[in-house]
């Protein structure tokens, strides 16, 4: 962790990984994603920003669950979206 990042990565212990490799909302409506993303207050996986659905965006904002994993192979990283911080982990 950096110390950059803000208190709510900083409270992330165990990152959150994706138990499956799909936004669990775009695939519900046959929608398709382009990165994944895992919120680290209750596990959802959902897809980003480049997304058509920018599903991760509307949980943030609909639940106030701040973080997100990238879930991603190979990117260790976590985001929040109140803070607009970014640390790697
Ligand atoms: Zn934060
Ligand atoms: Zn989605
Ligand atoms: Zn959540």
């Amino acid at each position: 962790m950096t110390n950059t990042a803000c208190s709510h990565i900083d409270s992330v212990g165990t990152v959150k990984l994706p138990t499956r490799r799909e936004c669990q909302e775009c695939i519900k409506i046959g929608a398709t994603w382009v990165h994944l993303r895992t919120c680290q207050a209750c596990g959802a996986t959902l897809c980003c920003d480049s997304s058509p659905k920018r599903h991760a965006s509307a949980h943030a904002g609909a639940t106030t669950h701040p973080g997100i994993a990238s879930g991603e192979r190979g990117e260790r990283w976590l985001y929040c979206y109140p803070d607009d911080a970014f640390a790697e982990y």
